[in-house]
């Protein structure tokens, strides 16, 4: 069954979840997280945002349920990413799984972790396996001695991305916490001491940015509510109190239907550039039913020191984007205020009623929008576009260097700086110039490297390009071939 997992087909995985007693479980995760052309994650593992946003809360425990080889490449990643606490791991074999042994030994770990003067909660994750087997984590307790529990299956068969992963985690932390506040008093959010009405901002920003966002909300009356995915537990409180939740991240669709149930109203889009931030403030502004006053006041004090930054850093390129964390489209906005021409971008996530806004203004200024993108469409449209600089994952970054198309990686570039307000116009201009003034560079790289072994070719040590030796591809196809005609006849 281990090899199964990503690799093994999701209809099989979803066929399986569904006859182990998951098929409610399945059927919302396809709700939320609507399939896209390819049938199996093209990025990391999808459960590492989930696994993310629980290592990064303060006393909150994370166990993962899964395959050894998956957890591994978890934990590596998780701490090549700079968590500074251990995942936890509920090891299985084929029988404990079988059995249901391996639940009860979830729920042991579960017992041993949830100590109340270690934490606030214990999240467990099933990755693949254990959801396609249905290890029923519905049936852990709710809490003990305080410590919420809180059992989420993340499989990859059914979260397409680790983007939407993170609103798995945060979704159903919000509806924990939402039932607690419906019960009765909670715990104040430390720290938060505005009595404004507060705007609750959903999505992994740059640190400066919900500061910026801060000072945008400010002219308005308004004050900024702890954000999502959050940092504390008693921070999800303070979320569901705001007045307005905003959905600058457009994939939270759980988290969404938690503020939605609270009866908060949601708004998409995100402030960047001057027209970008002009309908943002006008959308919070309604949502918090402000009079129009209010918010021409604002405006007027806002708008020119970032048309004052655009005009200053204008940038004169030829711009493709892709990526998959669900901010492109605003990058792109604030991209084709500051003067770029940007005909494409992808984004892995998948279109929603919160990037609807974006949408309709990248159409209106002839960028092709292309959700749920594949490496294979963002490639195509790279080589189409033949752009000054290609923003995108590390395999297109790749594919553009060897093209001698200058690119940036867009999580460690465009996602670790600004991107709101005056501060992210004048961080975006000046990465783009940048890494324009590299292209002759590239193009003498690549006459440089001209003529050597490229792919399985590429090395070296070597004087020569190297070769094959005689015959070796010829027989390896009709190695494959017969392989592939003994299968069949096995299965006749
Ligand atoms: S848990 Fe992640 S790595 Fe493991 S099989 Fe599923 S998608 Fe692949």
């Amino acid at each position: 069954m281990a090899e199964t997992g990503c690799h093994g087909g999701r209809e099989t995985m979803l066929e399986a979840a569904s006859a182990a007693g998951k098929s409610a479980g399945m059927a919302q995760l396809m709700q939320d997280y609507p399939r896209g052309p390819h049938d199996q994650p093209q990025s990391m593992c999808p459960a590492f945002g989930a696994l993310r946003v629980g290592l990064r809360m303060k006393r909150t425990a994370t166990i993962l349920s899964g395959s050894a080889c998956c957890v591994y490449g978890l934990t590596f990643t998780s701490h090549f990413y700079g968590a500074r606490r251990s995942v936890g791991y509920v090891p299985f074999n084929s029988e404990t799984l079988v059995t249901g042994k391996l639940f009860e030994d979830i729920r042991d770990a579960v017992r041993e972790t949830a100590k109340p003067e270690d934490y606030d909660a214990v999240v467990v994750i099933n990755l693949c396996v254990p959801t396609a087997s249905g290890v029923p984590l519905d049936l852990l307790p709710k809490q003990i001695d305080g410590v919420r529990v809180i059992g989420i299956d993340v499989p990859g068969f059914g979260v397409p991305t680790h983007a939407e992963a993170k609103d798995v985690l945060s979704g159903a932390m919000l509806r924990y916490a939402r039932g607690e506040a419906e019960a009765g008093p909670v715990a104040r959010p430390a720290g938060l001491r505005d009595e404004l009405p507060m705007v609750a901002l959903i999505g992994e920003l740059f640190p400066a940015d919900p500061v910026g966002i801060g000072a945008l909300l400010a002219p308005l009356g308004l004050a900024l509510a702890p954000g999502l995915p959050s940092r504390e537990w008693r921070d999800l409180y303070g979320a569901l109190d705001c007045a307005v939740a905003a959905a600058v991240h457009p994939f939270y669709t759980a988290t969404v239907r938690e503020f939605r149930a609270a009866g908060r109203p949601v708004v998409g889009s995100g402030p960047v550039g001057v027209e970008g931030t002009a309908a943002w403030l006008g959308a919070i502004a309604k949502a918090a039913n402000l009079p129009a006053s209010v918010l021409d006041a604002a405006r007027a004090k806002l708008l020119p020191g970032i048309a004052a930054t655009l005009a200053a850093a204008p940038i004169k390129a030829r711009i493709t984007l892709s990526g998959y964390e669900g901010s492109e489209l605003l990058v792109a906005r604030l991209l084709v205020e500051a003067g770029a021409e940007v005909p494409y971008v992808g984004t892995a996530c998948p279109k929603t009623e919160w990037s609807a806004a974006d949408l309709d203004w990248l159409s209106a200024h002839g960028t092709h929008v292309q959700y749920r993108a594949s490496f294979e469409q963002d490639l195509a449209a790279m080589r189409d576009v033949q752009p000054d600089l290609a923003v995108g994952t590390t395999p297109l970054v790749q594919q553009a260097k060897e093209a001698g198309i200058p690119a940036l990686y867009y999580t460690n570039m465009v996602s670790a700086r600004p991107l709101f307000g005056a501060a992210g116009a004048g961080a975006m201009a000046g990465i783009v110039a940048a890494q324009t003034r590299g292209r002759e560079r590239f193009t003498r790289m690549v006459s440089f490297f001209d003529g050597v072994g490229t792919r399985d070719a590429a090395g070296y040590g070597w004087q020569d390009k190297p070769r094959d030796p005689p015959g070796f591809r010829d027989r390896l196809a009709r190695q494959r071939a017969a392989k592939l005609k003994a299968e069949a006849a096995v299965g006749t």
